[in-house]
């Protein structure tokens, strides 16, 4: 969608996405439409393909299965045939790390030797997998280790759900696996509001800390699209990718349970609300212009009051569904009492259903920021909570192996200030 008055180029991956090298494609990621045609392609019989769908998909995202060799219902001719032209396949995990908190993270690699990372991060009653939808990030928020990565892609459908499908391997989460199976059952969003803090009621025997946290034995409850990269700038697998992750006949997760973080790409806002459909979370930083042109660049070409006023007309945004403002906690720079009564004034002055999340910020190496101190950061969310908005302080989870917000990064090049700094006016110079 084009904003009036705006020029909107999506800033261009500078690679495309994955050929392998054998012509094979991935099942993982295609529609069910699509992966009907690619059967017929290959010669599947036309009648018989609407079913030949239905049974891959079961056997790949009811039971996790990997190789054609699995698919015991289908005849060998045909798994034969399967198996000449596609793979179902998952990301080559290159490194899995586990931090002292409990939080895992998977450095994966996929087809074309890319690499991106995805974290799961345990907590009382739910475990949340951050995903990521680029290899780097189009984009470059001064505080953020994924914005200083030269290499670029989108990543495809089928890579974001196999980072799903992978983080259920690890967690050994294919209960339907070997029999045959009930209807999956849908998670239900346990106190309605679809956000990640723990306010979930302890179902007593369902949910209980320290064992499985849903009727069904799952412990990943939650996903956020908050890992590497820009969602809305890799919209269409974005949104592919969370259909199947939505989808009865796929990962059956609640879109209640998934949340899609942007730094604020206000032509995309209204169709990620039509179209995905999940909850929305906002990096908004700041809340002058000063401070977020600087922090958050993306705001010299969609500024805050435009932001504030895609989010109050975003589908589906109510009270019982808020949008989360992310706000990362940098000290000296964002943190004072004035910032965060101006926060309270834009979020009253949009009426927006609003909740705060705090986020303290997570260094990195060469990074240029400081964390708040805690007692301003206490100070900063009691205003907040003053004026009747909801405003948790976000736990850093896994920083001892880099996994925390805004740590992310798959390549290990050291670079310096200047080659920070001279990247930084690359990309921006690519989109504003
Ligand atoms: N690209 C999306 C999703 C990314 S990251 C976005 O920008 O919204 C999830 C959150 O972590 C974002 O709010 C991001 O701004 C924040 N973040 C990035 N770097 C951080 C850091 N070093 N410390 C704390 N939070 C950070
Ligand atoms: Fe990209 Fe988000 Fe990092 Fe900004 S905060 S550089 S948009 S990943």
């Amino acid at each position: 969608m084009q904003i009036p008055g705006h020029i909107d180029p999506v800033p261009v991956p500078r690679k495309p996405g994955v050929v392998r090298s054998d012509g094979k494609r991935a099942l993982l990621g295609m529609s069910k439409p699509a992966m009907r045609e690619a059967l017929v392609e290959v010669g599947i019989p036309e009648k018989q393909a609407k079913m030949r769908v239905s049974q891959i998909w079961n056997w790949i995202y009811h039971r996790g299965a990997t190789q054609f060799d699995a698919f015991a219902n289908i005849s060998k001719d045909t798994r034969a045939l399967l198996d000449a032209h596609f793979v179902v396949g998952r990301p080559e995990v290159v490194t899995a790390q586990v931090s002292t908190d409990g939080t895992r993270k998977w450095l994966l690699r996929f087809d074309d030797g890319e690499e991106a990372e995805c974290v799961f991060i345990p907590d009382a009653y739910r475990g949340t997998l951050c995903v990521s939808a680029q290899v780097g990030c189009t984009l470059n928020c001064r505080f953020c280790f994924t914005g200083t990565m030269k290499l670029v892609r989108n990543l495809t459908a089928g890579e974001i759900v196999g980072q799903v499908m992978l983080a259920r391997d690890a967690l050994g989460e294919w209960p339907n696996a070997s029999a045959p199976q009930p209807p999956r059952p849908v998670i239900a969003d346990d106190d309605g509001d679809g956000d990640d803090d723990d306010d979930a009621p302890w179902i007593p025997g369902q949910n209980q800390p320290g064992s499985n946290y849903t009727s069904d034995g799952r412990m990943l409850t939650n996903i956020v699209m908050m890992g590497m990269g820009e969602p809305l700038y890799n919209f269409d697998n974005v949104r592919d990718a969370l259909a199947i992750v939505m989808d009865g006949d796929g990962l059956g997760l609640s879109k209640r349970r998934i949340t899609l973080s942007t730094s604020g790409v206000v032509p995309m806002m209204a169709r990620a609300g039509t179209e995905i459909g999940v909850n929305l979370a906002v990096s908004l930083h700041a809340v002058t212009k000063e401070i977020r042109d600087e922090i958050v660049p993306i705001n010299k070409r969609y500024g805050i009051e435009e932001l504030l006023a895609a989010c109050a007309a975003y589908p589906g945004a109510n009270n019982a569904r808020r949008i989360t403002f992310e706000y990362v906690m940098l000290k000296d720079k964002n943190d004072s009492d004035a910032e965060a009564r101006e926060l309270v004034r834009l979020i009253r002055k949009y009426d927006l259903p609003a909740k705060v999340n705090l986020i303290p910020f997570n260094p990195w190496p060469g990074s240029i920021y400081e964390t708040s101190l805690p007692e301003r950061v206490t100070a900063f969310s009691e205003i907040i909570f003053a004026a009747g908005i909801s405003a948790p302080v976000r736990r850093p989870r896994g920083r001892d192996i880099m996994a925390a917000c805004g740590q992310l990064k798959s390549s290990s090049e050291k670079i310096t200030r200047a080659e920070l700094d001279r990247r930084a006016a690359e990309k921006e110079a690519a989109w504003v």
